[in-house]
């Protein structure tokens, strides 16, 4: 499953339509509007206002150019599959603020109740009765929880995905500024390699 863990997060973020195009966009640079429509099966300018998303989130960018045959402009476009990673981290951090926000709200808004159902309190007052009802002297019992526990479980969640963006993103760093070791020739051939091999494991990471 982790394998595919950034795929999901950006079906996730984008939806299907997006992500598909993501998909045949990473394929090579400078891809033509019209021959990326074409492999979609799209109109070319729904492609287009796909591309824009894109472009407005600095994921992709195009490059204009005149074709001589047909007298008009075409646009190039090249997807840049090495931002992916911030741009996945920030939208998870921002999703777990949300998340963390509304835990501690509904977390402040915790209700009491009575197990005889005389009286109904928030956590200040049941705290006036020591969680005793004020009525019949019962324990108070907390109210569903099953809110909490969701946002709970899905924070968990969330932080894990963190946890896995963060890692691909230590494993990059490494990749492109590697500890210096000696042996200068064998060093950079096998930093080329590393490299390679890095490529290939971000697009298997990827879809
Ligand atoms: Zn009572």
């Amino acid at each position: 499953m982790k394998k595919y863990l950034v795929g999901d997060l950006l079906r996730e973020y984008f939806g299907d339509e997006v992500f598909n195009l993501i998909g045949e966009l990473s394929k090579k640079r400078d891809y033509s509007e019209f021959k990326l429509a074409e492999a979609l099966k799209m109109e070319v300018n729904e492609t287009r206002n796909l591309l824009y998303r894109l472009h407005s989130l600095n994921l992709a960018s195009f490059a204009r150019k005149k074709d001589n045959k047909i007298g008009w402009y075409i646009y190039y476009w090249t997807f840049h599959d090495d931002l992916i990673n911030d741009f996945l981290l920030r939208y998870k951090k921002s999703q777990l603020e949300s998340l963390r926000e509304r835990f501690l709200k509904e977390g402040k808004s915790d209700f009491y109740s009575c197990l005889n159902k005389c009286v109904r309190l928030d956590f200040d007052k049941a705290c006036d009765f020591s969680f005793h009802c004020p009525e019949c002297g019962e324990l108070l019992g907390r109210e569903a929880e099953g809110d909490e526990k969701r946002l709970g479980s899905e924070m968990i969640k969330i932080n894990a995905e963190i946890g896995f963006l963060e890692g691909l993103q230590k494993k990059a760093a490494i990749t492109q500024n590697p500890p210096a070791t000696g042996g200068k020739s064998a060093d950079a051939s096998g930093n080329a390699n590393k490299v390679k091999k890095e490529r290939k494991d971000k697009n298997g990471n990827l879809f």
